[in-house]
C-alpha cells in the first residue's frame, strides 16, 4: 500500500528538472537512519529518474537506497514529528488512540487573496471600469494603483475565485504572471483551469 504524498512545494522560484509523485511508501529509512521515517513529498529527476523523498520531520530520502515497509517490525521505532505530522495532516487516519492529532501543512491552501490582486494580470470588459481576472477569471472593478511614480491601472484586491488556477507542484501560487491572456508559474509553467 502506499500514501498519497503532498506537493513537493520549494522557496526556490526557478524551472525544478522534476515530475511531483502522487504516491509513496507508508514508512521508509535509508540504511544509514535508526527510525522509520514517512514521506510528505516526493519527485523524480528528469534527466537521470532518481526518486527523491522529502520527510516530514524535514530531510530527505534518495529513493534507490531507501528501505520501505507498509508495517513497522515490532520493536523498531517510528520518528514521532514524521508519524505526527503525516496523521495529523490526514496523510493517514491512524492516530493514537484517544487522540486526534493535527497539523496544517502550509502553503497547501489557496491564499487569503488572489494573486491576481492589485495587478495588470487583467483583461478589460469594455468601459475601461470592470476587469476580468485572469488568474481566478472572476470580475472586479479597476482602479488607478500604486504611487506618484509607479503608478498604474490595476484590479482590486478580492478573494480567489472558483475559477482560480491550478497551483504549481513545486510553488504553488507564488508570483505569478500574464503572457497573453495565460498563468505562468516563476519556473515557466503554465498554470491549468479547474476542470469544471
Ligand atoms: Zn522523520
Ligand atoms: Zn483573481
Ligand atoms: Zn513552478
Amino acid at each position: 500500500m502506499t500514501v498519497t504524498l503532498l506537493p513537493p512545494t520549494t522557496g526556490y522560484l526557478g524551472p525544478i528538472e522534476a515530475t511531483a509523485l502522487l504516491e509513496g511508501p507508508r514508512y521508509l529509512r535509508n540504511p544509514t537512519m535508526s527510525y522509520w521515517h514517512r514521506p510528505r513529498s516526493g519527485r523524480r529527476d528528469n534527466a537521470d529518474q532518481v526518486i527523491t523523498y522529502d520527510l516530514w520531520c524535514g530531510p530527505y530520502v534518495r529513493g534507490h537506497l531507501a528501505l520501505t515497509t507498509e508495517t513497522v517490525p515490532p520493536g523498531e521505532r517510528v520518528c514521532a514529528t514524521c508519524d505526527g505530522r503525516a496523521v495529523g495532516a490526514g496523510q493517514e487516519g491512524n492516530g493514537p488512540t484517544g487522540r486526534t492529532l493535527a497539523f496544517q501543512p502550509r502553503y497547501l491552501t489557496p491564499p487569503r487573496f488572489c494573486p491576481g490582486s492589485r495587478t495588470q494580470m487583467f483583461a478589460e470588459l469594455g468601459g475601461g471600469r470592470v476587469g476580468q481576472c485572469l488568474v481566478c477569471r472572476d470580475h472586479h472593478p479597476l482602479r488607478a494603483m500604486g504611487g506618484p511614480y509607479n503608478a498604474f491601472y490595476g484590479i482590486t484586491q478580492h478573494p480567489p475565485g472558483p475559477g482560480l488556477v491550478q497551483p504549481c507542484p513545486f510553488h504553488r501560487w507564488k508570483a505569478l504572471t500574464a503572457r497573453d491572456g495565460r498563468i505562468y508559474c516563476p519556473c515557466d509553467t503554465e498554470l491549468g483551469r479547474p476542470s469544471s
